[in-house]
């Protein structure tokens, strides 16, 4: 397969950063998987601004557009189309702020390094789908820009290698104040009598292009709103649901053992769900 590097396309495995680059050394980047519906990349646009605000917000030196990274991205799908990833993988995108002689601070003139290439994606099976998945709370050990997607992710994976090694499928973080922000790799939704929430997009929280696409549907029988809840809101809550570009909307039924709407997926994360998938096909239409 072929990989976008700095201008250039060449196969993956040819495909190098200097052991000084930035990314490398300190995390100093900004990423993206965008998934792909039969060769398709759902929701470029949203993950690319989200992407151009991260590089902005932390100052790396970037002067591509909009218009010119969907330009590339779409490339990277033309030059991969005899790949089987080109129909349902992701799109994996890095921007780190460049190499330079390793020292924490930097300066404004570094050359970016620019990678992207196709991912396989994980594959959640209609059973899961169906029965519901089972999740942990962790504390929240992240920092206080979360709203920026930075590959700087150890919390995250320390987080999602032990939901691993319990069986379940995602670590639910809980902050000091004993709100949950998100999980490890997904954004968490609670149903409470028809009420659906989701923690605000402040800097606690990555605004997931899932989350907040589902937040701009509009729904008959219930609300969705940004609203803080806490751990017991949690457990108690009706529903409960993730979000991502990957797992889309996955409902879960146990949370640290205890089981939630009686170990099934409700309704409403169903509805949400349907809503959802509906919104993905009049976009590829
Ligand atoms: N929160 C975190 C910490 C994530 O890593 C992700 C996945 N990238 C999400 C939320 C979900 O975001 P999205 O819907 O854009 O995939």
């Amino acid at each position: 397969d072929i990989a976008y590097l700095n201008g250039e396309f060449i196969k993956r495995d040819q495909a190098k950063v200097s052991i000084e680059d930035r990314g490398f050394q300190f995390g100093d980047s900004i990423y993206e998987v965008i998934k792909l519906y039969d060769g398709q990349l759902f929701a470029l646009e949203r993950h690319l601004h989200r992407m151009l605000k991260g590089i902005n917000r932390i100052d790396i030196n970037f002067n591509y557009n909009l218009e010119e990274l969907k330009k590339i991205c779409k490339q990277v799908i033309k030059k991969n189309q005899d790949y089987p990833k080109s129909k349902s993988g992701s799109l994996y995108i890095q921007i780190t702020r460049g190499a330079a002689p390793r020292s924490h601070e930097f300066t404004s003139d570094l050359e970016p390094t620019i990678i992207m290439y196709l991912l396989p994606t994980k594959k959640y099976s209609q059973a899961l789908r169906k029965e519901g998945a089972a999740a942990i709370t962790m504390p929240d050990r992240r920092w206080e820009l979360c709203s920026v997607k930075s590959t700087n992710l150890l919390p995250n994976i320390l987080s999602k290698q032990e939901a691993k090694e319990k069986g379940v499928i995602e670590a639910l973080f809980v902050a000091d104040n004993k709100k949950i922000t998100e999980g490890s790799s997904s954004n968490v939704f609670i149903v409470n009598e028809g009420v659906v929430k989701t923690h605000p997009a402040t800097d606690d929280i990555l605004n997931g292009i899932t989350r907040s696409i589902i937040l701009d549907l509009d729904y008959h029988d219930f609300v969705v709103r940004e609203e803080k809840f806490s751990l017991n809101d949690l457990y108690d809550a009706d529903e409960v649901f993730i979000t991502s570009t990957t797992k889309e909307v996955l409902g879960i039924v146990e949370i640290d053992d205890k089981k939630i709407n009686n170990g099934r997926v409700g309704p409403i994360t169903q509805k949400i769900h349907q809503k959802f998938k509906n919104y993905l096909n009049e976009y590829l239409d």
